[in-house]
């Protein structure tokens, strides 16, 4: 459905979710996605009451400048938990994303998706890193105190053995997940035992007996999904 509203032409998208939104792409195109239930008239509305905000953003796009950061990373492909989607970085009131089957928009106003779309891909990893956590503490009782997740460069994550606190590798969340299943199980592990010998690789073994091929197939293909 298309809404003509003031000078502007705009696609609707009625979707399964709760809220309103309305996004500007840096192409100039217009789109709301509103709840299913929605008719025209709250969709009007809604849009009406933010014209001012959708003037101004338009208007930023049509001035011609340099490329920022986030214009050349829009359209990208990015792979989440090793599913390739491509990156849409679209203007919007409001700050957030939305991971769908084939696609990662980041939703950012004031010009700031960069930030946005790395903040989104720590929620992504922290939430699943919990769920790990979760089911190995019921599993194997080992447990982390408290982590933490950033850019790491030359290893998956680490684990304080004194305190048990944790860090973890962003770049994690662009594997397979069964990789971040094995990360998270690995640094429980130290926990019970600091260094890598052989009680360490029996631990791992007990509660994974594939850990081996895991942690091959994390070394021969980092390449390909990040
Ligand atoms: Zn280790």
């Amino acid at each position: 459905m298309i809404l003509n509203i003031d000078e502007f032409e705009i696609q609707v998208y009625l979707k399964k979710i709760y809220n309103f939104r309305l996004v500007v792409k840096p192409d100039g195109n217009i789109y709301v996605s509103a709840p299913l239930y929605a008719d025209v008239a709250e969709i009007s509305e809604f849009v009406v009451k933010r014209l001012d905000w959708l003037k101004k953003t338009v208007e930023k796009i049509n001035v011609p400048q340099k490329k920022s950061e986030s214009q050349i990373a829009d359209g990208k492909k990015v792979f989440i938990f090793g599913k390739e989607r491509i990156l849409n970085f679209v203007s919007a009131e409001k700050n957030g994303y939305e991971l769908t089957d084939e696609n990662f928009n980041v939703y950012s106003k004031n010009n700031v998706a960069e930030k946005i779309y790395e903040n989104s891909l720590k929620i992504i990893l922290t939430e699943k890193i919990n769920y790990y956590l979760q089911k190995y503490k019921i599993g194997t009782g080992m447990e982390c105190s408290s982590f933490t997740v950033k850019k790491m460069t030359s290893r998956w994550g680490s684990c304080n053995v004194k305190t048990h606190k944790m860090s973890f590798a962003i770049d994690l969340v662009m594997m397979p997940e069964f990789c971040l299943d094995y990360v998270v199980l690995h640094e429980l592990c130290h926990t019970k035992v600091p260094n890598h010998g052989a009680n360490f690789k029996m631990l791992l073994f007990t509660y994974k007996p594939e850990w081996k091929s895991v942690k091959e197939f994390m070394n021969k293909n980092r390449n390909l999904y990040i």
